[in-house]
């Protein structure tokens, strides 16, 4: 078994990590292990097989790897906290994939770390499970993302509001750099990491920016471009990620942290799942305001190098901020002609999905999108949806005239059945936690192939019950 380590965080930004050892679990079992993104890092899932419960329970730590806690910070609701880092986490290492891609390999729930604080170093079965759904989920809807290689139990308790069965996720990522990495060196004044922490930025993540007359301000506009991408696909879909910090925002322009995040059900721009989200920051319809927002503390780490003459740098930071709207705008706007099947392009655009959009809310968002398909040459299955049709209908006359001419495939390719709906991701947790893994199994078969309706599968598809919507929570 070769995991073929090439580790260059560790040899390349000494001074931004600590060497640690996984902690011990008492009795590691495997809950899941992803047998497709195995293979496409280039290990044998059936060699894997004897050893993995002890490689990704931390127990074992595979030749080549060198385990190390990352240092970060970052802006954490608005208020900044100059010392993140990995607190129950550890990069084992990095391994080129099948297509030539560096992945870093991590777990998460292995233990202490000096980045600890008052935190136990763990995690839990459920949202451990979590986040490996969602984020196959997210790989299948087209959004980049990091993926589960592996899921196990530790047999380890965990303390939360109840006992809770311990676990450990492997997680696979084009990095782990984020805009949080870029504050901790930059808070402290260490320019020359901040600038160390770039160059490696841009040879990793965006090489195109070598070329740029200022690399650094080359790699600013790449993440601008990257994040502006990543916000619009979680738009188009009505993913709430939940907590945009700048501690979870990557610099490769993947989502990662999957926490208290979920999909909306009926559509309103307030929507907010998470528990500790009181003012709704992170709310569905403010998580464009917030990526500037973050790309701003971004710029605040890189502005030094965008110009010798300080009064110059801060001057081109600002320009590039005023323009992230319109980057944004972009993206959200061909996400939108997508999900509605638009031939070409029409200055009316973005006014016919805001129109469509007004007419949506109070509606299930995933199931609208799918069905406006049907609604090309028949509205009967889309019409029921809705609550209140007086906009829709003065709208499908106005989009029906602006359709390509193979919308309706085109948007069933682009506009999922299946997400991972809220109700059945926390009956899949529950049952897993109680040690039943068969509802998750089949929730993740559901969510791995979404765009393809199947005869049996409606109760994936269909908003939570009345009686559920309103009271549901992440954590
Ligand atoms: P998150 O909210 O998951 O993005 O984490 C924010 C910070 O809290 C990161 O530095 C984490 O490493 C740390 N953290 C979260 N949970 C724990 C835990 N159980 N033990 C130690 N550190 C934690
Ligand atoms: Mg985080
Ligand atoms: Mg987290």
């Amino acid at each position: 078994m070769d995991w073929r380590f090439d580790n260059s965080y560790a040899r390349d930004l000494a001074g931004s990590y600590v060497p640690q050892t996984p902690a011990k679990a008492p009795a590691p079992r495997m809950l899941k292990l992803n047998e497709g993104l195995a293979t496409e890092l280039g290990l044998d899932p059936e060699g894997l097989r004897p050893l993995a419960p002890a490689i990704f329970s931390g127990n074992l730590v595979p030749d080549g790897a060198e385990p190390i806690a990352q240092a970060y910070a970052g802006h954490q609701f608005g208020g900044f906290s100059p010392q993140l880092g990995d607190g129950r986490a550890l990069l084992l290492g990095e391994v080129i994939d099948r297509n030539g891609h560096r992945r870093d390999i991590a777990l998460k729930g292995s233990g202490r770390t000096p980045f600890s604080r008052q935190g136990d170093g763990l995690a839990a079965v459920g949202p451990v499970l979590r986040e490996y759904l969602i984020g196959e989920a997210m790989h299948a809807l087209g959004v980049p993302t990091s993926r589960a290689l592996a899921a196990v139990t530790t047999g380890a308790q965990v303390l939360r509001e109840r006992v809770l069965p311990g676990a450990v996720l492997t997680r696979v990522a084009a990095s782990h750099l984020r805009i949080g990495t870029f504050e901790f060196f930059s808070a402290r004044g260490q320019a020359d990491m901040v600038r160390r922490l770039a160059d490696y930025a841009i040879a990793r993540h965006h090489p195109q920016a070598a070329g740029a007359p200022n690399p650094y301000l080359g790699l600013f506009d790449a993440v601008i471009a990257a994040q502006a991408r990543l916000i619009a696909k979680w738009m188009g879909l009505g993913f709430i990620h939940g907590v945009m910090n700048t501690d979870n925002m990557t610099i490769s322009g993947e989502t990662i942290d999957y926490g208290p995040c979920a999909f909306m059900e009926a559509y309103s721009p307030g929507t907010v799942f998470s528990s500790i989200d009181h003012q709704g920051r992170y709310a569905y319809g403010n998580q464009p305001l917030i990526l500037g927002w973050n790309l701003a503390r971004f710029a605040e780490t890189l502005v030094a190098f965008f110009d010798k003459d300080e009064a110059r740098a801060v001057e081109i930071a600002n320009e590039r901020l005023g323009g992230i709207a319109a980057v944004y705008k972009a993206e959200w706007l061909a996400v939108m002609r997508a999900k509605l099947g638009l031939q070409g392009e029409d200055p009316g655009d973005a006014a016919l999905a805001e129109e469509f959009l007004a007419a949506l809310v109070g509606t299930d968002w995933t199931l609208a999108f799918r069905r406006l398909a049907d609604a090309v040459d028949d509205a009967g299955t889309l019409r029921p949806l809705f609550e209140e049709t007086s906009r829709l209908d003065a709208w499908l006359p106005r989009w029906r005239a602006r359709l390509a001419p193979d919308a309706a495939a085109r948007m069933r390719a682009v506009n999922p059945i299946y997400v991972p709906r809220n109700l059945k991701v926390e009956e899949a947790l529950a049952a897993a936690e109680a040690g039943d893994m068969s509802l998750f199994e089949a929730l993740l078969a559901v969510i791995s192939d979404p765009f393809t309706e199947r005869p049996g599968l409606d109760a994936y598809a269909l908003p939570a019950p009345q009686e559920f919507v309103g009271q549901f929570r992440t954590f």
